[in-house]
């Protein structure tokens, strides 16, 4: 029997701490609401990790056991340092799943792994968000109908500055009026990267479970499948004669 995927939830978990409103949603914070959902799904074993932690909780050894990082952080892009944001970005490419939440669009491994600024337009007015499917029958959106709905939430508008997805999954439209590329999946080097917009703090996005199901479904799709060797010198086949 294959072996159960290996998550890592990491959190910058500061809001938490800090804002009343964001511990009432997620008292013990963003990360462990999100692994929990993830352990009690058939073959993953999520486990979480932390900013304040001793190496953010990424050390070299915590990464190679990891198939796929999931990443939410809001406040504190800064404080996470760029020796981490190597190591994230090396185990990218070796082929570890990365899947970026919400305001992780701004976070370092992602503006990294993208080359681009990722900025966009944002308004906090909690509107009603529809999440549009444009990739029926893609793995991340199995078990969705053709949208999902979340009815209070952080507006994210275009223009995000983000190199041209290679699969473009979800698009959402905004009550205000503004479109936004909500799911895009890019491969860096042997790596899947996933970002997906829902998730502003002050909602209780990550208790939506449509929105879980993506997440879910995007830990199977990201999981590598195999491992590549590059960059070393090579003999001749041998297959043909000179
Ligand atoms: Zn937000």
């Amino acid at each position: 029997m294959a072996r159960d995927i290996r998550v890592t939830v990491w959190n910058e978990f500061r809001h938490e701490k800090e804002d009343d409103a964001v511990r009432n949603i997620y008292p013990d914070g963003i990360h462990a609401c999100i692994a929990e959902h993830l352990n009690a799904q058939k073959g993953i074993a999520a486990d979480t990790a932390t900013l304040d932690e001793p190496e953010h909780g990424l050390t070299a050894e915590k990464l190679d056991a990891t198939d796929v990082l999931t990443w939410w952080a809001h406040k504190a892009h800064k404080e996470v340092s760029d020796e981490i944001v190597d190591r994230v970005q090396k185990r990218v490419l070796q082929g570890m799943g990365l899947i970026v939440l919400h305001s992780g669009h701004f976070s370092k491994p992602f503006k990294r792994l993208m080359g681009t600024t990722c900025q966009l337009k944002w308004r906090e007015e909690g509107e009603r968000e529809v999440l549009w499917v444009t990739r029926p029958g893609h793995p991340i959106v199995e078990g969705l109908g053709e949208c999902v709905i979340i009815p209070h939430t952080e507006m994210y508008g275009e223009h995000f500055d983000i190199p041209e997805p290679d699969e473009l999954i979800f698009i959402s439209s905004f009550a205000g009026g503004e479109v936004f590329r909500s799911g895009c999946a890019w491969n860096r080097g042997a790596g899947k990267v996933f970002y997906f917009r829902p998730g502003h703090e002050t909602y209780p996005v990550y208790r939506h479970p449509e929105v879980m199901r993506v997440i879910t479904n995007a830990v199977r799709w990201t999981t590598p499948t195999g491992t590549m060797e590059i960059g070393a010198p090579n003999k001749p086949m041998g297959w043909f004669e000179k």
